[in-house]
């Protein structure tokens, strides 16, 4: 059995996980978090996941004693604080967790290399799957077709563009040797001007319950192609986080991506 700590465990993300771990046949539940104040701090992890006694009580502080993996998919200073627990304990590290600042980011990277540590913007793995079709399409379509990338997310979600998008993005900068800092163009306001040959616009809804709905655009006169994905439910990040967790199990320490995982 591969025994697992679940990051942020009353989370939309730490709820599908700690469900889909106890429903496992090969991963054992043996530690969960909250952040401090939170009503589910004490609990049983089972009474937020609406099932009987797990006997693994909701703590603030990470427990790495008896674990093998912890995953996290939380907010970018708890990822970072559990990061350096982790990475002291030698527990490896699943990590979904988006925002981070550039800082946040380096540190973050730099602590987890100890340890076996998956990191990705997005789990899916039908994603992972469109990050190369992306990249692949703009070698093939070249500079003639301006790109665009349009996603939408639940009301909830607190940072934009989201990393995935972000991702895509860079995709399709990559396959036409852009850089995609020099070229992005995060929505459009005004009086803007003619779109430049070269820009790649980003653009975000936020709405409803939406789980993940991302579309690469690629225009020319006379045609656009649309490259889209529709998340129907966080099972498939948490499916993917699981997949993702078996790996890490057994890998050296070092940061892997989910293409690693997919080995695509
Ligand atoms: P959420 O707000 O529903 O869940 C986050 C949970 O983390 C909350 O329960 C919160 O209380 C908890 N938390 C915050 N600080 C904590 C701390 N110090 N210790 C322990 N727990 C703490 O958000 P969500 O929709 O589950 O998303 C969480 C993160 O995962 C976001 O950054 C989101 O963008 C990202 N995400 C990534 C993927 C992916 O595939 N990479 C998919 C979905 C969501």
């Amino acid at each position: 059995m591969i025994r697992v700590v679940v990051c942020g465990i009353a989370g939309r993300m730490g709820q599908r996980l700690g469900n889909l771990i106890l429903d496992s046949d090969d991963l054992q539940l043996v530690g969960a978090t909250e952040r401090p104040g939170h009503d589910a701090q004490g609990r049983d992890a089972g009474d937020v996941l609406g099932r009987s006694s797990t006997k693994v009580l909701i703590t603030e502080v990470i427990p790495v004693a008896d674990a093998d993996v912890a995953i996290a998919f939380t907010a970018p200073a708890s990822t970072l604080a559990d990061a350096r627990a982790c990475a002291a304990a030698g527990v490896a590290m699943v990590v979904g967790t988006t925002g981070f600042s550039a800082d946040e980011l380096t540190e973050f990277k730099a602590t987890v290399a100890a340890v076996p540590c998956v990191f990705a913007p997005n789990f899916s793995t039908a994603m992972n799957v469109l990050f190369k079709l992306v990249e692949e399409a703009a070698r093939i379509l070249g500079d003639d077709y301006d790109i665009e990338v349009l996603e939408a997310h639940h009301r909830h979600k607190v940072d934009a563009p989201s990393g995935t998008a972000i991702r895509l993005a860079q995709g399709a900068a990559a396959g036409l040797q852009r850089n995609l800092d020099d070229v992005v163009v995060h929505g459009r306001q005004g009086v803007t001007g003619e779109r430049t040959r070269k820009e790649i616009g980003m653009h975000a809804m936020r709405l409803g319950d939406v789980a993940g709905d991302h579309s690469v655009f690629y225009g020319a006169p006379g045609e656009f192609l649309e490259l889209r994905h529709h998340a129907t439910s966080r099972d498939a990040f948490a499916l993917g986080a699981l997949r993702a967790a078996r790996f890490v199990a057994a890998a050296k320490p070092g940061l892997y991506d989910m293409g690693d995982v997919l080995a695509l």
